[in-house]
C-alpha cells in the first residue's frame, strides 16, 4: 500500500484487521476542530508521527485498536485527540455523572504526564480532565471528581479506591485507554485492570497500547476489545 510505504521512513509498520481506515497524512486530513488545531499548532506538532498517521483514522473511525509501539512514539496524542472528538461528539447528558474517557497507567508519573498531555487539548473545548493517582490526598481527589469531569487518568489502584468511595461512576464511560499495558501487567495490576474494565459498558470503544504483547495481555486484549485493529510500528511484537 502506497500510504503505508510512504509513512515507513525506515520504520515497519504492520497493520492487520478489515477495512482499515488509510493512514493520514497531516493532521489537516483528520477533521479536527479549528479549536483543537490550534491547540496541535501550539504543541509544534508539525505532522502526525507514524503511530499517529496510523492510529488517528482508526479510532476516529469507532474501531478498537491494538497499538504496539516503543516509547516516544507520539502515542498519548493518538488516544488524547480522537477522545476529545469522542466527548464533542456526544449528545448533552448534563444530569449524567461521571468521565466519558478513562485513561489508566501504570504509575502516576506516566498518568501524570498523560493528564497534561489531554488538558492541552481538552481545555479548548472547555472539557474538564481529572488526575487519580497515588501520592495526592484521598479527600482533595474525592472533591476533584465530585465536581466534575470527562476525562480521568488514572492508576488502577487508586481509581478502583475511588469508585469504592463513590467518588465517580463509570456509568457514563464509553471510551477506554489502556497504556502501557505490558507496564500495568508487571506491577500486577491485571485483578484492578478487569474490575475496572468489568464496570464500563460492554458497547464502548476500548484502546490498547502496550511497548510489547506478552501473551498475557495478548489474552486480556482478546478478551476485552472488539474486533481490534492492530497497529505495529518499530521492530517490535
Ligand atoms: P509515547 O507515549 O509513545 O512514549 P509520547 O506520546 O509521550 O510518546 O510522545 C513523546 C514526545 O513526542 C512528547 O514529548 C510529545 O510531546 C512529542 N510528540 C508527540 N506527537 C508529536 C508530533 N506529531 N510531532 C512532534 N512531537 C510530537
Ligand atoms: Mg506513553
Amino acid at each position: 500500500d502506497q500510504d503505508v510505504a510512504e509513512y515507513r521512513k525506515g520504520l515497519s509498520i504492520r497493520i492487520s484487521g478489515f477495512d482499515v481506515p488509510r493512514p493520514v497524512k497531516k493532521f489537516e486530513d483528520c477533521g479536527f476542530s479549528a479549536e483543537l488545531m490550534k491547540a496541535i499548532a501550539k504543541q509544534t506538532y508539525e505532522n502526525p508521527t507514524p503511530i499517529q498517521c496510523q492510529a488517528l483514522p482508526i479510532v476516529l473511525s469507532g474501531r478498537d485498536i491494538i497499538g504496539i509501539a516503543k516509547t516516544g512514539s507520539g502515542k498519548t496524542a493518538s488516544f488524547v485527540l480522537p477522545m476529545i472528538v469522542h466527548i464533542m461528539d456526544q449528545p448533552e447528558l448534563a444530569k449524567e455523572e461521571g468521565p466519558i474517557g478513562v485513561i489508566c497507567a501504570p504509575t502516576r508519573e506516566l498518568a501524570h504526564q498523560i493528564y497534561l498531555e489531554a488538558k492541552k487539548f481538552s481545555k479548548v473545548h472547555g472539557i474538564r480532565v481529572a488526575a487519580v493517582y497515588g501520592g495526592m490526598s484521598k479527600l482533595d481527589q474525592f472533591k476533584e471528581l465530585k465536581a466534575g469531569c470527562e476525562i480521568v487518568v488514572a492508576t488502577p489502584g487508586r481509581l478502583i479506591d475511588m469508585i469504592k468511595m463513590k467518588a465517580l461512576t463509570m456509568l457514563r464511560a464509553t471510551y477506554l485507554v489502556l497504556d502501557e499495558a505490558d507496564r500495568m501487567f508487571d506491577l500486577g495490576f491485571e485483578p484492578q485492570i478487569r474490575s475496572i474494565v468489568g464496570q464500563i459498558r460492554p458497547d464502548r470503544q476500548t484502546l490498547l497500547f502496550s511497548a510489547t504483547m506478552p501473551r498475557k495481555v495478548e489474552k486480556l486484549a482478546r478478551e476485552i476489545l472488539s474486533d481490534p485493529v492492530r497497529v505495529t510500528v518499530g521492530e517490535v511484537g
